[in-house]
């Protein structure tokens, strides 16, 4: 486990991370955020987009701007945006089983809604391989990225985030997690290692592969 030497805690985002960003559930719940942002506002839905757009960027979560600005109830917004139907999600028992492989606590993390993260989780065959689905009701509604919402979920989970892994497809996100002293892995097709990324991949999967497999014996001292 070379990648993670001397942590044993790993710490999932679950959007973009462990199911693909251009799935067809995750276009369906954002057209439903515009459609609502939509009746809450009578705006067109080019505008009602931009709005829920700007809300993701400047909060991490479109609810946190709604809620914040509109006094929407985060709840009712929440079970509405994420009322989709899960067919065209495969399920991915190789992903479940190098997740489940790593030695030590798993977790989710996610600025989804509860019931949502739990349906998909489940239909994803993810089982039990997580200890804990943590979702943004459970850290009081605060996104990531900001710190709080990490520090809240570590505590809330009993582990010092010295010991922990962080993977995520968002870089700002892993920003605040890596300044909580996480390690971090970006994943994503145009993922680069930086400042506060420490592993970048373009598979979460060949990735875990790799860092699951032992290290070759080593070499001999002699060249
Ligand atoms: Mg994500």
């Amino acid at each position: 486990m070379t990648p993670f030497a001397g942590r044993d805690v790993f710490v999932f985002d679950l959007d973009n991370t462990l199911y693909p960003a251009d799935h067809a559930i995750f276009g369906a719940i954002g057209d439903r955020m515009t459609a609502y942002v939509q009746r809450l506002t009578g705006l067109p839905a080019d505008e009602a987009l931009a709005l829920q757009n700007r809300y993701y960027h400047l909060y991490g979560a479109t609810v946190v701007g709604l809620q914040r600005h509109h006094g929407v109830d985060p709840a009712t917004f929440m079970a509405d945006v994420h009322d989709v139907s899960f067919d065209g999600v495969a399920p991915d028992p190789e992903l479940a089983g190098l997740i489940g492989a790593l030695p030590g606590r798993r977790f989710v993390f996610t600025n989804g809604a509860r019931t949502y993260a739990h349906e998909i989780i489940a239909h994803l065959g993810f089982g039990d391989v997580f200890e804990r689905i943590v979702s943004l009701e459970d850290v009081d509604w605060i996104p990531k990225p900001e710190p709080e919402a990490f520090a809240r979920m570590a505590a809330l989970c009993g582990f010092a985030p010295a010991r922990a892994v962080m993977f995520e497809d968002h870089a700002l996100n892993l920003a605040a997690a890596k300044g909580l002293g996480f390690a971090t892995v970006l994943v994503g097709a145009t993922a680069v290692a930086g400042p506060t990324v420490d592993h970048a991949t373009p598979s979460l999967h060949a990735f875990l592969r790799t860092a699951l497999t032992p290290p070759p014996p080593a070499p001999s001292q002699h060249q």
